[in-house]
This record gives structure tokens, C-alpha cells and sequence, in this order.
């Protein structure tokens, strides 16, 4: 093995194991950002040496949480993972790739990212009949007495419709506190405790513990709905637990607002100028939540652009998450040079020990 097929190996072998350890175990064993930084490393390199990538590699798929001591479902809809951004920058990059992908303007709804467990309730003629993990993405554990125990969560519709409903199980902050406190293994945050929870073997012990949903996506083929807030509002209909803390934006901040209320949904309506502002405002508003996120979800409203724009094996091409801790590296500062432009601006420019950071070698700090 060279030295680019041994670091290729080694990020597998040491992304398998953080995967099992978060999603199984509900141990992690280091931080998301190093999670993060090492996920990013192997995704550049194998984008520039495709031929290095390893069947099973963990980027190739969603990292899994199956528990083989649960029954196991196979999903009939996508569960995929999200891509992700670090900057509105990088978001606003995305909105117009997109539409240039698609050759239209788009509408992008902004929602919450909920730090809790992915979870797919079926229903089918009206009835709840499977509550399922994300799995793997194809294959989820069957947890429905477990989820059944959740009091807001719908167990018959007001229309007897086939419907997959994707959602988020969480534990509001306070619970987490007092019951955390009682535990002799204490767990790291709300979503391990959750995590764990949802698979408990016995639904009378899941039942003590006060989890909350709230769900995000709607997909049937008996109701037919042409874009994302549409479906949202159906949910609502529906008795599904929807974040109130809703965006919509568009080239036009008016007809975003006007969406918005013909939906009947409440939130901010605005355009793509406001998007910067909206997510300075709602990372600053993260820590007064009476429940973990760990960033935003930016998603294209039309259903048939997102039919178009389709998914890889591993997320949606019509949604990107905004992450709010950017990558972060140590390294050594060497020395600052002084750039002066054209026009006499003049630069500071670090130079660095070359570093890794979200896959990219950085040296120059401007
Ligand atoms: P993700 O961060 O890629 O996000 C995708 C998930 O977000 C979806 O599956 C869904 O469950 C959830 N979500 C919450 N709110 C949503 C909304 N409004 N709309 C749509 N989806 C919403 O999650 P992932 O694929 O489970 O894991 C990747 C992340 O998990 C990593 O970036 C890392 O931070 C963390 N991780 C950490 C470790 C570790 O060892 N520390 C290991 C594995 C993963």
C-alpha cells in the first residue's frame, strides 16, 4: 500500500468505528467537528482519486444505526443523510447551482436542524402501522410500541391515506437535566439519551421518558402536493407536530410572504438578500431553544425540481444543511507578508504549517 491507499484505509477503518460508536452504541467517541474533519478529508480525497474508493466506504452510504437485537423494515421511501455548508455563502453558491441546474428560480425553505433521532412513521389507510429508524438508509429497526408511547405523534389520520411521514424524535433540554442527573452513566446530550431510549426493549420504561417529535416531511401517492409548504400545512391538518420556526425565501421577498400565508403558515418571508441576517439571527437564538439543533436545513420547495434535481446514494440534491460550527485545525503560524493591491488596499497574509481543514490544505490566511 502507498501512502494515499494507507490514509484512504485508515480514515475507513476509523469512520466505521465513530459511526458504530455514535449510531449504535450512542457512545461517539470523538467530537462532531473531528467527525466532521475526517469525513471531509476522505470525500476530497476520494473525489480526486476515484479509483481509491473503497466499495464500503463510509461516505458511500448513510452512517448506520441498525441494532440487530430489533425486528428490521425495509424503508419505501429515501432516508438519506444531508450534504452540508458552513457558510450563507456557500449556501447562496447553492441556491444558484441549483437554479441553474433546474433553469428556473427556486423557493427555499429554511427549517430548523433538530439534533434527535430520524425517524419514518408509515401509515397506511389512516393508521399508524410501522415507526421506523433511519437505518441505513434502505433498512430501518421497527420501534412502533416505542414511538407509539409518544403522545403527539398521531396514531390515525382524519383521512385514511397511505403516507410516510419523516420527523425527528428529541428530548426537550430541561428533561434531559433531571433525568441525566439520575443516571450512573450519565449520557453526552439530549440525542444520545433519546437515541437510546427509542430502542429500549420495553415500551412502559420509553413511556416514562418525555420525547417530543417534530416531523418535516411528507410523502404519498394518494395526496398529491406541488411543493414543500404545501405538504407542511397538510401535516399540520394531519395533527403532525410541525417547528414553528420556519423561512421561506425567494428572488421576491412579497411573494415569499405570500406563500407563506396562502399555506397558512406562519414564519419569515423573505428574499435571498435577507438569508444572511436570518441565519446570523438564528444562531445566535440556538441556545434560548428548549431543544438541541445543530444547524439549519435549506430545502427546495417545488416538488417537481426537486424530482429533477434527484439524490445521490447518500443525500438529496434538492437540500443542504448549514452547519453551525464551522471545521476548525490547529496549526503553526510561520509568517505574515503584506500584499498591496492596485489600488493600495493593503493585505495581511499568514503564512501557515500546511493543515487539513474540511478537506481542503490550507497555508495562506488572508
Ligand atoms: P446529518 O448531519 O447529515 O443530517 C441529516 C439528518 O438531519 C437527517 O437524517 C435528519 O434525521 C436530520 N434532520 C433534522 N432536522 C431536519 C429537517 N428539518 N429536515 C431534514 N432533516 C432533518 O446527519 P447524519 O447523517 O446522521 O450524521 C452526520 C453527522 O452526525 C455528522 O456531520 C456528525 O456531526 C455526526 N456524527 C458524529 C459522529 C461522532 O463520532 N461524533 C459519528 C457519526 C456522525
Amino acid at each position: 500500500m502507498n501512502e494515499l491507499e494507507q490514509e484512504i484505509h485508515t480514515l475507513s477503518e476509523q469512520l466505521a468505528a465513530y459511526q458504530k460508536a455514535y449510531y449504535v452504541d450512542n457512545r461517539p467517541l470523538v467530537s462532531d467537528l473531528e467527525y466532521d474533519r475526517l469525513f471531509d478529508r476522505l470525500v476530497a480525497l476520494e473525489a480526486k482519486h476515484p479509483h481509491l474508493k473503497r466499495v464500503d466506504s463510509p461516505t458511500q452510504r448513510v452512517g448506520s444505526d441498525l441494532d440487530s437485537t430489533l425486528g428490521e423494515v425495509e424503508h419505501t421511501i429515501p432516508v438519506l443523510s444531508l450534504d452540508k455548508a458552513y457558510s450563507d455563502g456557500e449556501l447562496l453558491a447553492w441556491i444558484e447551482k441549483t437554479e441553474a441546474k433546474i433553469g428556473e428560480d427556486v423557493g427555499i425553505v429554511i427549517e430548523e436542524k433538530i439534533d434527535g433521532i430520524s425517524i419514518v412513521l408509515y401509515y397506511e389507510d389512516g393508521l399508524l402501522v410501522r415507526a421506523v429508524t433511519r437505518g441505513n438508509g434502505m433498512v430501518g429497526n421497527d420501534v412502533t410500541a416505542n414511538v407509539k408511547t409518544i403522545a403527539s405523534i398521531p396514531l390515525r389520520l382524519p383521512t385514511e391515506a397511505n403516507l410516510a411521514v419523516r420527523g425527528e424524535i428529541y428530548l426537550p433540554k430541561a428533561n434531559f437535566a433531571t433525568l441525566n442527573a439520575s443516571l450512573e452513566v450519565p449520557f453526552a446530550n439530549p440525542r444520545n439519551l433519546a437515541a437510546g431510549t427509542i430502542r429500549r426493549i420495553k415500551s412502559s420504561e420509553v413511556a416514562k421518558v418525555p420525547l417530543q417529535i417534530f416531523v418535516y416531511e411528507g410523502f404519498s401517492k394518494d395526496v398529491v402536493q406541488s411543493d414543500h409548504l404545501q405538504i407542511l400545512s397538510t401535516l399540520a391538518s394531519y395533527g403532525f407536530r410541525l417547528n414553528p420556526n420556519l423561512g421561506y425565501f425567494a428572488k421576491d421577498g412579497v411573494q415569499a410572504r405570500q406563500a407563506l400565508e396562502a399555506a397558512g403558515l406562519s414564519g419569515f418571508g423573505g428574499s435571498f438578500s435577507d438569508l444572511a441576517s436570518y441565519i446570523q439571527e438564528h444562531t445566535l437564538k440556538r441556545s434560548s431553544l428548549d431543544y438541541e439543533i445543530d444547524g439549519l436545513v435549506a430545502k427546495v420547495n417545488s416538488v417537481s425540481a426537486r424530482e429533477m434535481l434527484g439524490y445521490t446514494g447518500h443525500h438529496p440534491r434538492w437540500a443542504l444543511a448549514y452547519k453551525f460550527e464551522s471545521p476548525q485545525a490547529q496549526t503553526v503560524l510561520q509568517s505574515i507578508d503584506v500584499q498591496v493591491g492596485r489600488t493600495g488596499r493593503v493585505t495581511p497574509v499568514a503564512r501557515v504549517t500546511p493543515v487539513q481543514v474540511a478537506g481542503s490544505t490550507i497555508s495562506n490566511i488572508t
